[in-house]
């Protein structure tokens, strides 16, 4: 039987996951070592009972006897706060489902890598953050991380038999977001409703709003560049409204692999599930006489300043995709909470990695390196936020 662990298996990615699992037979055809949520404490515990798993843990400390007391009973073992987070990952599992949003994700993914399974990555914060670390430790432990973002595993797909040496581009799609025809001024005052109004995919808040900012795309260029190893020039991002066509690579003889699928998390979720194999997904099926058009426009790097800063990140690699990725985080919760315009989150985050600076070019050789830069990018960023008044 294998052993599985989802980690943030109350949000987005993990609902989908879990939904999938128990599709495949559930408890009967898994064993479910750990799965983990936020404060979601009525789903996280309802998911534990369905999927009959050794532990739930919770991240926030103060949620730990609400926990306890939806289990009892149930014989599956509480814990709660980051170290338990931790500790959920020291347990091996043979597949783990790396689905916490944010820099947060990091430490736990990490720490499962050392089991050696194999490890769906939905966390792209991660790579964002720490690429060659990740891959490095994954491959000194015999460990195997697949994609779990819609265009990585697009690309994953679509490179399946071919030989790298033959790739002369990866392009991955954008829809473009609520805000795609929006011009500059009005993008300016965007508030948080109109932003996390996805014209196409159901996600969770933040990738949502990355997604209307294109930091989403942004992050997502890095995460192409660490997964697949390839020239930061060879990376193109295009935007295409309908989100069918997720992502495509082009071959040296000219040829493009375009990978094709309805905008639903459960198609890639279930290849890394089922991956090296194929099993029945319930996603919709394509009607492309309905669909009749798919339109291909340049993204407006002007509009969307997020995807120039992800190639300059790309260009100095070292700290800055810690960096990157923390002052973004730290500037969404500024947007979030309404302390900050929508176009200012990517100026503070240009901000924050110009004060940076020369300290974003040594190459991180742990990851208390990357969790260092990550707290003094968060630092910067908010002493920047606070400044603008
Ligand atoms: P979400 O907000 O819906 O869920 C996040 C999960 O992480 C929840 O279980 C939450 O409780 C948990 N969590 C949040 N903060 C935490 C913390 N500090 N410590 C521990 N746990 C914490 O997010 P999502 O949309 O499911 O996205 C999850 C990850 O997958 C992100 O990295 C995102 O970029 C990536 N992703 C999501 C989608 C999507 O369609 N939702 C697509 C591609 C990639
Ligand atoms: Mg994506």
């Amino acid at each position: 039987m294998r052993s599985i662990s989802i980690f943030g298996a109350t949000g987005s990615i993990g609902v989908n996951t879990v939904d999938l699992i128990a599709r495949q037979g559930g408890a009967e055809a898994y064993r479910t070592v750990a799965l983990t949520g936020g404060r979601n404490i009525a789903r996280l515990a309802e998911q534990a009972r369905a999927l009959r798993a050794e532990v739930a843990v919770t991240s926030e400390d103060d949620l730990y006897a609400e926990l306890k007391d939806a289990l009892a009973g149930s014989g599956i073992a509480v814990a709660a706060g980051r170290a338990a987070l931790l500790e959920a990952a020291d347990r091996p599992a043979d597949w783990t489902m790396s689905a916490i949003v944010g820099a947060a994700g990091l430490a736990p993914g990490f720490r499962a890598l050392r089991h050696g399974g194999t490890l769906a990555l939905a966390n792209k914060e991660s790579l964002v953050a720490a690429g060659p670390l990740l891959m490095a430790e994954a491959a000194r432990h015999g460990a195997t991380i697949l994609p779990v973002d819609s265009e990585h595993s697009a690309v994953f797909q679509a490179l399946v038999g071919e030989d790298m040496a033959a790739v002369e581009r990866i392009i991955i799609t954008a829809s473009g977001g609520p805000f795609r025809d929006w011009p500059l001024a009005r993008l300016a005052a965007a508030t948080v409703a109109e932003a996390r109004a996805h014209p196409n995919w159901s996600m969770g808040l933040r990738i949502s709003i990355d997604s209307a900012s294109m930091f989403n795309k942004a992050l997502e260029l890095i995460e192409t560049r660490e997964y697949f190893g390839v020239d930061p020039a060879r990376i193109e991002a295009v935007v295409h409204p309908q989100s069918i066509v997720h992502a495509l690579v082009g071959f040296s003889d000219g040829g493009l692999m375009a990978h094709m699928g309805p905008a639903d998390m459960r198609h890639a979720i279930g290849y890394a599930l089922n991956w090296p194999g194929r099993r029945e997904v319930p996603v919709a099926r394509l009607d492309l006489a309905a669909i009749a058009q798919l339109t291909f426009e340049a993204p407006d790097e002007v509009r969307f300043p997020a995807l120039a800063l992800a190639r300059a990140v790309m260009r100095t690699r070292g700290l800055s995709g810690a960096a990157f990725n923390a002052a973004k985080e730290t500037a969404l919760d500024a947007f979030l909470e309404g302390r900050l315009g929508f176009l200012a989150m990517a100026e503070v985050t240009q901000d924050t990695l110009a004060r940076l600076g020369g300290a974003l070019t040594s190459d991180p050789d742990s990851l208390d390196c990357v969790l260092d830069m990550d707290h003094l990018a968060r630092r910067t960023a908010r002493e920047i936020i606070a400044a603008r008044g």
